[in-house]
């Protein structure tokens, strides 16, 4: 395989200013095992946790499960900056930022470092950590309900 331009690895560390959690609107869309293990971890049955939590979002085709936001876009779960589900967060969101269309070259990586203040700072992950990252999210594909 050819050089990739993580070879070296990225660094990338958690500032926690909130902004991939709100400020402006998105989706976090959620696998079945987010379902599952979010809802077990508030002790929640599956259907509940979606009632109450998620919203179905319509993409033409087909539908994914979001969840909810606040009226100022932030996600349901952010509450005083920090995330109320944190240990059980979606893949979507322990995954960040390291996601195949961030990912697919430098340009990308840097323009999603403007809005990320924790990229390109703190821990150093390997390519192969990295790419690890890459294939948990591959197996965490959202749900879409036809
Ligand atoms: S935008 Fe980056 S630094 Fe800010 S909370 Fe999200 S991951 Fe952390
Ligand atoms: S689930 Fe937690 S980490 Fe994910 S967007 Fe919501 S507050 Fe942020």
């Amino acid at each position: 395989m050819g050089s990739c331009f993580y070879e070296k690895g990225l660094r990338f560390e958690c500032q926690g200013c909130g902004y991939c959690c709100g400020c402006e609107p998105g989706y976090v869309f959620l696998s079945e095992e987010d379902i599952e293990r979010m809802a077990l971890g508030l002790g929640m049955e599956r259907q509940t946790f979606i009632d109450t939590w998620c919203r179905i979002v319509d993409m033409g085709m087909f539908k994914m499960i979001s969840l909810q936001e606040k009226e100022n876009y932030d996600c349901i779960f952010l509450q005083d900056g920090k995330c109320k589900v944190y240990d059980n967060r979606p893949k979507q969101c322990s995954t960040y930022p390291f996601w195949a269309h961030v990912l697919e070259d430098r340009q990308c990586w840097d323009e999603e470092a403007r809005s990320c203040p924790g990229m390109n700072k703190g821990k150093l992950f390997t390519k192969e950590e990295i790419e690890a990252i890459l294939r948990v999210r591959l197996e965490n594909e959202p749900v879409v309900i036809m």
